[in-house]
């Protein structure tokens, strides 16, 4: 039974309204040629205009309404979700492609962010200090930063937006949002559970459109905070626009994320993380293993074992019992990827190992498995698939530093059973995150997420709530003085 293409709309001051803009679709990538996943018509320039201005007219109101009642928002919002979390996941398996075991981990992560970030409500969120005069209290307290736009992208198109979505609206702010073109239908789900669950009218607007509705949406004089996902030349466009009229800004980019295994290394537990880490999603992770690195006399051992789980991949629609890969997100990620395989092979890479890919009209990418030299074009530029590249050095000196000869710093991760070897590398690799014995996807949704370098922008980090709660509002210092009593 085919199942039917859903009509979505925008939301503008609390109405579903129709696009003003040209018509668009996202398509199934397992199954490009059949009906569409959704249609709509984009958000116009004017419907930005009109965003901003409920945006505005909302703030004070939504204020007003206090932080516990906020977060009782969240909270409903994560049950409803909870309730629509299977209906979720298969929509998300049908837009994205991602095998359902996935799609359903993602909607269970999405409900605990909302419940987390509804909980923090009620955690301490200011300071007391002693006053030189004896009547006067000094404190500090938090104040909304203002009207906040976040720009996601689709690889995971409902924790993404949560993490953003749900610190912005805990802490006071308006929120006009614009997903990805390739995700529309989960967007409008989430902003449908937001605004069943109470956010009010111009709360949380959400603007369906290309990319330079989003270049439009950041330049806005009345957008104070922006936080981002997505590519590096996107976000530095983004930067140049924000900084220099002094808004806030959050940029969570790419990676290109080594894995260093020395000869100590536990190697079949090794290979299991190195595959999930850079095959698992298809490889559309910015946190994905890009690059392993072997120390020594381990590098055969490891290909054996390594090329022994990717030769093993199930690549397949996510709707199928038995998937491991679904297809990658559109044709244009599929023809990028293939591209930058071919030049690796061509610049001299070997295919060590591959998976087969179903013989249908899906945007398949067989996970693939290189031996390469750090020269490689791969082993500098972000592939954004399931492509991994094994290089060799002689110690472990040499190992942190090409771990390091990248623009990035997203993640890394380290296979060793030797606690000092593991010490130095958690100090040494230039990464925001570092794993231990185990993948360099994957992060705890209360702990600080974010990168070094290109692969980030120096500001509070997302999930956690102590870092949401600094980048999503300004903090002030209030010095409290009792008025004199009326005889003295
Ligand atoms: P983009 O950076 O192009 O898109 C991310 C978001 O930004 C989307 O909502 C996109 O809208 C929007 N956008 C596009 N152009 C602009 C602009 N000029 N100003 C403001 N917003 C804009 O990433 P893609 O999804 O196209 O993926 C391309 C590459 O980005 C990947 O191959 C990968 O390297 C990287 N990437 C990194 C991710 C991460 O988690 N760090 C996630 C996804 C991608 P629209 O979809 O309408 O173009």
């Amino acid at each position: 039974m085919t199942t039917p293409t859903i009509r979505l709309r925008q939301m503008i001051g609390g109405t579903w309204a129709d696009g003003a803009g040209t018509a668009e679709r996202s398509e199934n990538p397992a199954d490009p040629d059949g009906a569409p996943v959704a249609e709509y018509l984009t958000a116009s320039e004017e419907q930005l205009e009109q965003a901003m201005a409920a945006a505005a007219a909302a703030a004070r109101a939504w204020d007003r309404r206090g932080l516990l009642s906020r977060g009782q928002v969240l909270r409903r919002a994560a049950l409803l979700m909870e309730d629509r979390a299977e209906d979720l996941a298969m929509l998300m398996t049908r837009e994205q492609g991602k095998s359902l075991a996935d799609s359903r981990g993602e909607v269970g992560a999405s409900v605990e962010t909302l419940h987390y970030h509804a909980a923090a409500a009620r955690r301490p969120n200011g300071a007391t200090y002693p006053s030189s005069h004896p009547d006067e209290v000094v404190r500090t307290i938090r104040r909304p930063v203002g009207t906040v736009a976040v720009i996601t992208p689709w690889n995971f198109p409902l924790q993404i937006p949560v993490w953003k979505i749900a610190p912005a609206l805990l802490w006071g702010n308006p929120v006009v949002w614009k997903p990805a073109s390739d995700t529309p239908a989960m967007a409008v789900a989430l902003t449908e559970i937001l605004v069943e669950a109470g956010v009010p009218d111009g709360a949380l607007n959400l603007l369906l459109g290309p990319g330079h509705l989003g270049a439009a949406l950041v330049a806005h004089p009345d957008t104070a905070a922006v936080t981002f996902t997505g590519s590096v030349p996107v976000g530095h466009s983004i930067r140049d626009a924000v900084v220099p009229r002094g808004a806030k800004l959050q940029l969570e980019l790419g990676g290109h994320n080594a894995a260093v295994v020395l000869p100590d290394a536990h190697l079949p537990s090794a290979a299991d993380a190195i595959v999930a880490g850079g095959m698992g999603s298809t490889g559309q992770k910015c946190t994905a293993t890009r690059r392993v690195i072997a120390v020594g006399d381990c590098y055969d051992a490891l290909v054996g074992e390594l090329a022994d789980r990717v030769e093993a991949l199930v690549v397949g629609p996510g709707a199928d019992e038995g998937t491991a890969l679904g297809p990658v997100v559109s044709a244009k990620a599929r023809d990028e990827i293939t591209t930058a395989l071919q030049q690796a092979i061509d610049e001299g890479a070997a295919v060590l190992a591959t998976a087969p890919v179903p013989d249908t009209p899906g945007h398949w990418v067989a996970p693939t498995l290189l031996a390469g030299i750090p020269e490689l074009t791969i082993c500098r530029e972000e592939v954004f698939g399931p492509v991994t590249t094994v290089l060799r050095v002689s110690d472990l000196d040499a190992a942190v530093e090409l771990a390091n000869a990248t623009d990035f710093g997203l993640t890394a991760s380290v296979f060793t059973r030797d606690q000092r070897t593991a010490r130095r590398c958690v100090d040494d690799l230039v990464a925001g995150l570092v794993k231990v014995n185990a993948p360099s996807t994957g992060s705890e949704l209360h702990a600080p997420f974010g990168g070094l370098r290109d692969s980030s922008f120096p500001a509070p980090r997302e999930q956690a709530s102590d870092s949401a709660a600094e980048f999503f509002t300004v903090g002030k210092t209030a010095y409290e003085r009792l008025a004199p009593e009326e005889d003295s």
